[in-house]
């Protein structure tokens, strides 16, 4: 039966579920497994929080996958996962390790209703976890990671920068797509960063970073990285995209949340025709909307593309004196003044644009919720997912 016991199925799921109090049998795995294999505490950062919790979900979303009889999405996501997992240098002796240890900690947490059933399903479910990732990792023929030198920070506001580095070796990644970063303040502290411009045959890459409140690793790369710092980047992730045969574009983007729709611009000015794309690009200050200098360069010579400049507050903060003002030459539409979603749901419901939004997590939220609610359907709009 394995897999196909769906009542053994459910009492795996159950005992991997947080609202029933899985964290203690995912905890106990990492113990086990570190236990076991010492080499494979070095691949996680210090504090496993987050790793336990990420585990956990997968585990879960994958046995709902399995009871509901639906393998195809889970086998691709594992595959997806042990190709992802080569950038953090697991090995085919890592993967041995861990299926002991989970193996071992799901028949300890599940004695009291262990039988052979159960057995036959917890290790196939095991095995399959372990046999997808290990096998598409080993098929692999692309680089685990790409390592680049920054060669610019620039510091346009005070929490925003730009990083311009040089891989070794070109990335290659779709216009939209992001990638993991790693960073040398921060070793082992993967964070998802989306490319601003599109993919350089040279090597050539472009960050746009914010840092938020209490962040570890963008307040680091914000305010310590210089030049000559190693950066460590791995494949890319993400299908955010513009269809040029499905109408015209509304992008919205707050913040850093600019950078790949920049690049997908940057994309589409590569053709002569295009559908209309109306950007709105928005920031709390006016001084903080960085890049209007590029984007009205852009919209200068592509007529397909208008953009409107948004800023929550009408004035400067005090400490913009020290920076470069950041507003372009006349050309844009006018700056408008409100939180984003209000702003561009003001001009109407947009239903027949294709829908791009990109921004911190609430924004996204907000904006999509505005839109449908003035009747974009929601099936039109996309964006990255809201948490790495
Ligand atoms: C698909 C994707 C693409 C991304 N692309 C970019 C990009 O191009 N540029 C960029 O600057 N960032 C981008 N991010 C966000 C980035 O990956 C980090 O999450 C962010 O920099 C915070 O990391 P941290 O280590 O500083 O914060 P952490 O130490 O991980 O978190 C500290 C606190 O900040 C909160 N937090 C985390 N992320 C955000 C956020 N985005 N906005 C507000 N609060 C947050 C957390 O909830 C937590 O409370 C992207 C995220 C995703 C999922």
């Amino acid at each position: 039966m394995g897999l196909e016991d769906r009542e053994s199925m459910r009492i795996l799921r159950d005992a991997l579920d947080p609202a029933l109090g899985s964290e203690d049998v995912i905890r106990d795995f990492h113990t086990r497994w570190f236990g076991l294999d010492l080499s494979a505490r070095d691949l996680f950062p210090p504090d496993m929080t987050k790793q336990r919790e990420v585990f956990g979900h997968a585990l879960l979303w994958l046995c709902d996958e399995l009871i509901a009889q639906r393998a195809e999405e889970p086998v691709s996501f594992l595959a997806q996962l042990g190709r992802d997992h080569r950038k953090y240098g697991v090995t085919q002796e890592h993967y041995a390790s861990l299926q002991k240890a989970l193996l071992d900690t799901l028949r300890s947490h599940l004695a009291l209703r262990w039988d052979r059933r159960l057995g036959e399903a917890v290790n196939d479910v095991v095995e399959l976890v372990v046999g997808v990732m290990s096998g598409a990792a080993d098929a692999e023929t692309a680089p685990p990671f790409y390592d680049g030198t920054v060669l610019e920070h620039l510091r346009p506001a005070r929490d925003v920068s730009v990083i311009r580095l040089r891989l070794d070796h070109a990335l290659p990644y779709l216009p939209g797509q992001y990638v993991p970063v790693q960073v040398p303040q921060w070793p082992r502290r993967w964070r998802y960063l989306s490319p601003a411009i599109p993919s350089d045959p040279n090597g050539y890459i472009e960050f746009h970073v914010r840092s938020v409140p209490g962040g570890m690793v963008s307040t680091a790369i914000v305010g310590e990285a210089r030049p000559g710092d190693r950066w460590r980047l791995s494949n890319p992730h993400g299908a955010m995209h513009v269809d040029r045969d499905d109408g015209d574009v509304l992008m919205v983007a707050g913040s850093t949340g600019l950078a790949p729709l920049r690049t997908l611009i940057m994309d589409l000015a590569r053709f002569g025709e295009n559908p209309r794309v109306h950007l709105f690009f928005g920031a709390r200050y006016p001084c903080e909307l960085y890049d209007l200098r590029t984007l009205w360069e852009i919209a200068s010579t592509n007529p397909w593309l208008s953009v409107t400049p948004v800023s929550e507050l009408n004035t400067d903060p005090p400490w913009a004196v020290d920076y470069p003002s950041v507003a372009p030459p006349r050309g844009l539409h006018v700056r408008q003044t409100g939180r984003l979603p209000e702003v561009v749901t003001r001009y109407g419901s947009w239903s027949d644009r294709q829908i791009l939004i990109c921004g911190k997590p609430a924004m996204v939220q907000a904006t999509k919720a505005a839109l449908v609610a003035k009747g974009a359907p929601a099936e039109r709009i996309r964006h990255d997912p809201l948490a790495s």
